[in-house]
Parts: C-alpha cells; structure tokens; sequence
C-alpha cells in the first residue's frame, strides 16, 4: 500500500520509534501520546480495518495482544493497568487505515471514553 502511513514505517521510509519487532508485527511509539506509555503495535501486512479480518488473521491479532501485554509488562503496568483499543471507522475515530492496537499506560484512564 503505497499511500499508506504505517506501511511506509514499516519499510523504514518513514522513520518510527520502534519498541518491539518481530516477523509479524512492529510497535512504535505514538506521535501523538495520550498517556506516558502510547505504542500503537501493528501488523506488517496491510489490513485496513478490523472488518477485513478474515479467520485466518485470528493467532495474528493473538499476537498483537500479547504482544501489548508483554509490553505493558516491560514497563511496570501489568498490575496497575492499561489499555489496549482497536478504533474502527468514523465515529471511532479511525485515522490511519491500517490496523492497529493502541496500549495506553501510565495513568488512571477514563472509563467510558470520549
Ligand atoms: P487511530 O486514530 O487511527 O486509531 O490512531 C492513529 C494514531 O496514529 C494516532 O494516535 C496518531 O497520533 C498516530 N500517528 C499518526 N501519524 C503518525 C506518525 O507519523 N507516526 C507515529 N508514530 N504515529 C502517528
Ligand atoms: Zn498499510
């Protein structure tokens, strides 16, 4: 996807601060921070949005959740807690079309959210 943001971190034509990589995913940190700890952790393949999963992206969003909580544990919130948050479409405010999983960590976080 050549006019995609994610994918064009991916390939290192944008620079990202990456946290975490593996044959599947990348995680950086967030451009924009709504927390001490924002790492939006992403698939290397482009799916859109969580309506283009198909059953055999299932160990693959797996992943990325453990991958969130081996994270959210490197960085001492495991037991005091996060957020991970899929946002799909308009009124989720979805802005970059490329799937990704938010962890937010390191303060009290509203709940329900804005
Ligand atoms: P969404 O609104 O689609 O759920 O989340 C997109 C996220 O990507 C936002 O939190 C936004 O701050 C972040 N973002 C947008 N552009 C960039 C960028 O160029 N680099 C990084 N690291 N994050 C970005
Ligand atoms: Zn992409």
């Amino acid at each position: 996807m050549s006019d995609c943001l994610f994918c064009k971190i991916i390939a290192g034509q944008i620079p990202g601060q990456l946290v975490f990589q593996d044959d599947d995913l990348i995680a950086f940190k967030d451009i924009n921070p709504q927390a001490p700890l924002h790492v939006l952790i992403v698939p290397r393949r482009h799916i859109a949005t969580l309506n283009d999963l198909t059953p055999a992206d299932d160990a693959l969003v797996g992943s990325m959740f453990r991958a969130a909580a081996g994270l959210a544990r490197e960085h001492g919130y495991a037991d005091r807690g996060y957020r991970t948050v899929f946002n799909t479409n308009g009124e989720a405010g979805q802005t970059v079309f490329h799937i990704h999983l938010h962890l937010l960590g390191g303060r009290a976080l509203a709940w329900p959210p804005g």
